[in-house]
Parts: structure tokens; C-alpha cells; sequence
């Protein structure tokens, strides 16, 4: 048997729920990004929408669909992504985070929430590839979450693609707003954000909640941003493309990370 090709760590921003049904910019881009991730063994997801005390490894055979939002059309609650699990990788991820010093524990009927599978829709739409989530623990800051993509990394040697699903921007109360300047902050936040990935400036990166202009209004809280750390542990020093997938809703950025990815070899 062939041994699996590295796989990348991938930042997706999900934005609302109803991504599923508007593609916008970024749906056909993720598309393009997964007809050339041909050979994944599985997709091991660190989404804002799985928090827990302590790490949480989801070994769930076949994971239901879970429609975790409120008050959106009826066609979302209808759709599913019946992609199996992977409980023996997952049991081996656990052994991996507990190696790399986090507390760990298994979750063995948990679904896939919103941030999964709402962009692997359109990533992996067969369906077929396994996927597992990894939690987010409650009382993570921007370091932790580095540290927790970091101990991911050994996985996409095994073909395993990385992938933390947030939004580059959110705040919801903000949405759908039709001031302009509402929609400038959210570009200016992105615009520093994709300055520091480019650059891997760690360093901004942690501690963005003070250096980047208007983070606390881009995120009021922070588990939609912290993925992007994980992803980029996962990343580690490898080539980073910018997936630019727009702005919806005025304010909340789609633009999406890929390191390591098909597109520079
Ligand atoms: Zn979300």
C-alpha cells in the first residue's frame, strides 16, 4: 500500500449557517481545494461550535448531523452529511495530545456540528472521507490553541487534513447591518490577520486581542478566531494561500487559510 501523502492544515471561515445554501465566494473555492486533496485519510476538524472543560476526542462511528442554530430556513435542518467517523484514529489523536501533555477524554456518540460540516459540504461533498472532531477546550487562549494545532501536526503525515473551523470575523450582532463602516472594520481586522499569517508572525498572532485593529468588535469573544491558531500550529513554517472568500452579511469575513497546501506543490 502507498504510503498517504502529507495532507495540509486548513482555516475555514464557516460564517453563518446559511453558508450551506449561499456558496457565495468561498463555496466554489473549497470545492476547487478539495477535487485536489484526491488521497485524505481523514479530516480531524477543531471547530468554534465543540467546547469543552478539558480536550475531548470524538470517536463516534457513524456521527449524526447536528443542526445547532436557531431560526434559519427549513431546507438546513433537512440537509446531512453522512460521512463515517474514525475511532481508531481518533483513539491514536488522543494518544498523540495526551503525549503532547493535554488532558484528554473520548466522546463516543457526539454528531458533527455547523463548523464541520457546513464547509465540507463543500470541501469533501461525497461525503465519504472520515471525520472527527477535536474539542476546544472552554479555558483556551490564543497560545493554547497554537499548542493544540501543534500537537495535531503529526497527523497530516498520515493524510490527515487539519482543519479549524471559526470566521475570520464575528460579530453577529453586527450582521446584516447596512453601514458602510461596519464593513470596514471587519476589512481592516482581515487585512492585519492575513498580514500575520503571510508573515507567521506568531508572535501578533497570540496576541492579537491587543494589536489588531478593532479585534475585540471583530471578536467579542473568541472562539470563533482560535481555530485560526490551530490551524496554524498545524501549519507550521509551510506556504500559506490566502482563500479570499469576500464578506458576507457586511461584516463577517469568509477568508480562509490553507498551509501546506495543493496549490504551491
Ligand atoms: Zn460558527
Amino acid at each position: 500500500m502507498n504510503r498517504p501523502s502529507t495532507a495540509p492544515a486548513l482555516f475555514v471561515s464557516h460564517g453563518a449557517p446559511t453558508f450551506a445554501l449561499e456558496p457565495g465566494l468561498l463555496g466554489p473555492k473549497l470545492k476547487r481545494l478539495g477535487e485536489q486533496l484526491s488521497r485524505l485519510t481523514a479530516v480531524a476538524v477543531v471547530s468554534a461550535h465543540w467546547q469543552t472543560a478539558s480536550v475531548q476526542v470524538m470517536r463516534t462511528a457513524a456521527p449524526g448531523t447536528i443542526h445547532d442554530f436557531g431560526g434559519f430556513p427549513p431546507a438546513l435542518y433537512r440537509m446531512q452529511y453522512p460521512a463515517p467517523g474514525a475511532p481508531a484514529l481518533a483513539d491514536e489523536t488522543g494518544a498523540l495530545l495526551e503525549a503532547a501533555g493535554f488532558e484528554v477524554t473520548f466522546d463516543e456518540r457526539r454528531g458533527l456540528d455547523h463548523g464541520v460540516w457546513v464547509p465540507l459540504l463543500y470541501l469533501l461533498p461525497a461525503a465519504q472521507v472520515p471525520v472527527f472532531q477535536v474539542s476546544l477546550p472552554f479555558a483556551s487562549d490564543a497560545e493554547q490553541a497554537l499548542e493544540l494545532g501543534q500537537a495535531l501536526k503529526p497527523l497530516r503525515q498520515r493524510g490527515i487534513l487539519v482543519m479549524g473551523s471559526g470566521s475570520l470575523t464575528h460579530n453577529l450582532r453586527e450582521m446584516g447591518q447596512s453601514d458602510p463602516g461596519h464593513t470596514s472594520y471587519a476589512l481592516e481586522f482581515t487585512a492585519w490577520v492575513r498580514r500575520q499569517v503571510q508573515e507567521r508572525n506568531i508572535e501578533a498572532l497570540t496576541d492579537y486581542r491587543r494589536r489588531a485593529p478593532h479585534a475585540l468588535r471583530a471578536h467579542p469573544t473568541e472562539e470563533h478566531f482560535l481555530p485560526l491558531l490551530v490551524a496554524v500550529g498545524a501549519g507550521g513554517d509551510e506556504n500559506v494561500d490566502v482563500i479570499d472568500g469576500g464578506m458576507t452579511y457586511g461584516v463577517l469575513s469568509m477568508e480562509s487559510y490553507v498551509f501546506g497546501g495543493p496549490a504551491a506543490g
